[in-house]
């Protein structure tokens, strides 16, 4: 294997929710292996913070910064077709926008059962259609969809968003049925329990904190650094026969029982 195969030289690369948490770790990660960056999230000034600090490192001409709401298929063509205009054509996408909500099946109103659907599956649609034309006229690209330890297994009280990442898995599936022989790789990456803004509270929670630590093999929580190699392998040219997977960054939870 060519030893630059992990380098991003020259690539540009949108990581959608990238404002904080595991996003904001996979943007610097792509950046620290060549990438241009375009820092995105639904509330423009935390972007355009994050991509502030990004770019201190590695140079405003390196780093954009894009605000919208993921959920809303104009606001989508319209914030993709401003990033393209500014920016250029994205090689590596990330679909990594997401969100939590915790209540009992029988309590789930229908509208938070919409809003997780729309914001951990349906997005990934969306925008993955939208930036896959210039990559199939271009004749490659990366996606990747982030997923969860959910994408496999379910736990009381987060069934929309078990759905939801279990539909994360078969979309990957699907888009590289039909975008793999236009030379995109389309794969995901499914994160255990990372400590991140969005797990605050779980990590809080003395008696979550050690079910967590107990069930997983690797016996702690994940850091949002544990996906960065993940991530720049899967966007790199050392994955380009690698289609439709997902891989488990868990620490071996769904490995055991
Ligand atoms: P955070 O809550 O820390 O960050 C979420 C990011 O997504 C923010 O940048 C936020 O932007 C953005 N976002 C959320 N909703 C929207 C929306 N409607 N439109 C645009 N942007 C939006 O999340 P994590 O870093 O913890 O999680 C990132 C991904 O990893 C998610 O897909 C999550 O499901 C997955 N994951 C996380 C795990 C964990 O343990 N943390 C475990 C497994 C999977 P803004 O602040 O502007 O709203």
């Amino acid at each position: 294997m060519s030893p630059t195969s992990f380098d991003l030289q020259g690539k540009l690369a949108l990581v959608t929710g990238s404002s904080r948490g595991i996003g904001a770790a996979m943007a610097r990660g792509l950046a620290e292996a060549g990438a241009s960056l375009v820092i995105h999230g639904r509330d423009r000034v935390r972007a355009e913070a994050a991509a502030a600090e990004l770019a201190a490192s590695f140079g405003t001409d390196r780093v954009h910064a894009v605000a919208f709401d993921v959920t809303d298929p104009a606001e989508v063509s319209q914030g993709v077709a401003e990033l393209i205009e500014r920016a250029g054509a994205p090689d590596i996408l990330i679909n990594n926008a997401g969100l939590q909500h915790r209540v009992p099946l029988l309590d789930l109103e229908y509208a938070d059962w919409e809003r997780v659907i729309k914001t951990d599956l349906s997005s990934l649609f969306l925008i993955g259609r939208e930036l896959a034309k210039p990559m199939i006229a271009r004749g490659s690209g990366k996606i990747i969809n982030i997923g969860s330890v959910q994408s496999e297994l379910a736990r009381p009280t987060i069934a929309a968003y078990t759905a939801a990442k279990g539909g994360v898995r078969n979309l990957t599936k699907a888009m590289a049925a039909e975008w793999a022989r236009h030379g995109i790789q389309v794969n995901s990456l499914a994160p255990g329990y990372i400590h991140t803004e969005m797990t605050q509270n779980l990590v809080d929670d003395e008696a979550f904190n050690s079910w967590v630590v107990g069930r997983t093999p690797a016996a702690r929580w994940g850091t949002v650094q544990d996906l960065v190699g993940p991530a720049v392998w899967l966007a790199s040219e050392a994955s380009n026969f690698v289609n439709g997977q997902t891989i488990f960054i868990d620490g071996g939870m769904t490995a055991v029982v």
